[in-house]
Formats: structure tokens, C-alpha cells, sequence
């Protein structure tokens, strides 16, 4: 393997680290202890996971976690009520509904109703169009991660060119908004993009967020390239004894050519819920007027 490996695992711990010594100050300074609230509606069982890690990483890292398990049957006013109510409840600085939600239930109008001050998804429009214009706003979890691994792998990103693979609201869009905020000469590609492989091959960073494992080859890539793969997928495993997790990038191949590369798990995973963390932990500084200790 030729390409440095990029620990998102041990950088994400050092973050929750810094978080949580932030916290306490936080607490010791002001008072104010941050909490998250995090709605899971359903019984999805991937869903089910990340919410309990959420709740117990929030929990180390000193800050109340609310948990509200909903069934599968809730309705959407039923929902919007309960977002009322955490919208109003001051021991609550970040709201997150765990997605996605059950069909009978709009995404849209949901995370419309989230106040955008307690929207730690970073996904109500205010938040979108702030983070857009350069002017602030919350930053959506993974593509905030990714880019601090990023830079933390090659430094200062001006006039790098990077290829975002995947153009969704939650990670390929904000993703390229903010390798262009540092810089880069940016490239979208989805899946109507012609010869995907050689716009990717142009790149000095490609970041994968398409949902297809395995799907970037190693000769897709440019040598000596930032590969970040976002990509959760499962695969049956071979021998038929369960199923494996895998990215959207060729990982071994990719790894040849690569000059530094995130594993899957162990990449960008990590990073999405030590972001939600540290948007918890703004959001209360925010909400008291404190000045936020730099933890990025
Ligand atoms: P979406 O399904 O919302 O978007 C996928 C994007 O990939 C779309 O823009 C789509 O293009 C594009 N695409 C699909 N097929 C192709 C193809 N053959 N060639 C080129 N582009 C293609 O997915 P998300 O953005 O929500 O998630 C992407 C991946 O990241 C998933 O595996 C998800 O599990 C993972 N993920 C991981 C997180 C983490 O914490 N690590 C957090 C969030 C997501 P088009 O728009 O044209 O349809």
C-alpha cells in the first residue's frame, strides 16, 4: 500500500477530546451544560445504532442527551409537536431527527420546523444558504469532518482541484461548497457526468459520496491524490456468513495510487458524530453569548 492511511477513528477521538474539555469550561464559566436532542422515529436497526452511539458519545463528552424514541406509526403533526416543544426547551441547544423518516412523513417540513440555532444537521435552509453565501450558519456533519481530515492531511487546499462525487443536499453539495470556501477549483460529478473517471482523474482530492461500493477504481485516480470516502454500504459477504461494510472507493487498489486515503470504517464514519458534538457544543456557546473555544 502506497498511500498514507487517514485515521478518522484517532482523529475523531482527539476532537471529542477537545470537546470535552471545552464543555467543561463551558459549564465552569457559564453554567450551561450543552444538550442534544436526538428523535428517531421507527425501528430501523442502522438507525437504532447510530442514535445509541450518539447518545453515548454525547454523554462522554460531558453534555445531556435527550433520546425520544418514537414508533413507526407516529404522524407528522405528532412529530412537529415534539420538535415544538424541544424548539422551546432551553436545556436543548441541538435538535437532530435521525433520518430517514418513515414515507408518510415529510423530510422537508420536518427539518423546516427545527429552529435553524438548534439545527445541528446544518440542514434547514437558513443554515444552507448561510453556509452557501460564506456567512456563517451550521455545517452539515460529514462534509465539516471530511474536510478537517483534509486539511489536516495536506494542509493549506488553495488551488487544489477536487472532484466531488454525488450532489446530495446533505453531503455532496455542502461538501464542494466548502472545498471552494478553502480555495479549491471545485468539480461536481453525479450520475448523469460523462467519463466520470477521467474528471476524477484530474483531481488532487476526490470525495466519494455516491452509495455504490466500490464503485471509484484505482484508475480513477490521479497518483499522489487525497481520496476521502464517505460511502457506508453493505455487502454480502462472500462465504454467505453475513454481511461486510464497504466504501464507495475501491479501497486496496485505490490505496496503490492514492497518496493519502480514509479506510472504511474507520474514516469519515467517526468524524460525522464528533461534528455533531462540536455543533452541539457552538450551538450552546451561541445561545449564552460565549466565545467558543477554537476546537477545529
Ligand atoms: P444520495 O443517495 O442522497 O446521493 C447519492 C449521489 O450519488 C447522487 O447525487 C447521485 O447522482 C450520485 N450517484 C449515484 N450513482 C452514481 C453513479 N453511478 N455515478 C455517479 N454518481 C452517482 O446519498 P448521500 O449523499 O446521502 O450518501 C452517499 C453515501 O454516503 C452513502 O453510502 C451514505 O450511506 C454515505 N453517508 C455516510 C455518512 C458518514 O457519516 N460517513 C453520512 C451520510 C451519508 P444523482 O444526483 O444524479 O442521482
Amino acid at each position: 500500500m502506497a498511500a498514507k492511511l487517514i485515521d478518522g477513528k484517532a482523529f475523531s477521538q482527539s476532537l471529542r477530546g477537545k470537546i470535552a474539555t471545552a464543555v467543561a469550561c463551558l459549564k465552569h464559566e457559564h453554567n450551561v451544560t450543552p444538550g442534544l436532542a436526538v428523535v428517531l422515529v421507527g425501528e430501523d436497526p442502522a438507525s437504532q445504532i447510530y442514535v445509541k452511539n450518539k447518545a453515548r458519545q454525547t454523554v462522554e463528552a460531558g453534555m445531556l442527551s435527550f433520546e425520544h424514541k418514537l414508533p413507526a406509526t407516529t404522524s407528522e403533526a405528532e412529530l412537529l409537536s415534539l420538535i415544538e416543544e424541544l424548539n422551546a426547551d432551553a436545556a436543548v441547544h441541538g435538535i437532530l431527527v435521525q433520518l430517514p423518516l418513515p414515507a408518510h412523513i415529510a423530510e422537508k417540513a420536518v427539518i423546516e420546523s427545527i429552529a435553524p440555532c438548534k439545527d445541528v444537521d446544518g440542514f434547514h435552509p437558513e443554515n444552507v444558504g448561510q453556509v452557501a453565501s460564506g456567512e456563517g450558519g451550521v455545517v452539515p456533519c460529514t462534509p465539516l469532518g471530511s474536510l478537517m481530515l483534509i486539511k489536516d492531511a495536506l494542509g493549506d487546499l488553495s488551488g487544489k482541484t477536487a472532484v466531488v462525487i454525488g450532489r446530495s443536499n446533505i453531503v455532496g453539495k455542502p461538501m464542494a461548497q466548502l472545498l471552494l470556501a478553502n480555495n479549491c477549483t471545485v468539480t461536481i460529478a453525479h450520475s448523469r457526468t460523462r467519463d466520470i473517471a477521467s474528471v476524477a482523474r484530474a483531481a488532487d482530492i476526490i470525495v466519494a459520496a455516491v452509495g455504490r461500493p466500490e464503485m471509484i477504481k484505482g484508475d480513477w485516480i490521479k497518483p499522489g491524490a487525497c481520496v476521502i470516502d464517505v460511502g457506508i454500504n453493505r455487502v454480502d459477504k462472500l462465504d454467505g456468513t453475513g454481511h461486510r461494510v464497504v466504501g464507495d472507493v475501491a479501497f486496496s487498489e485505490a490505496s496503490e495510487v492514492a497518496g493519502n486515503i480514509t479506510p472504511v470504517p474507520g474514516g469519515v464514519g467517526p468524524m460525522t458524530i464528533a461534528c455533531l458534538l462540536a455543533n452541539t457544543y457552538l450551538a450552546a456557546c451561541r445561545s449564552v453569548g460565549a466565545t467558543a473555544v477554537d476546537i477545529f
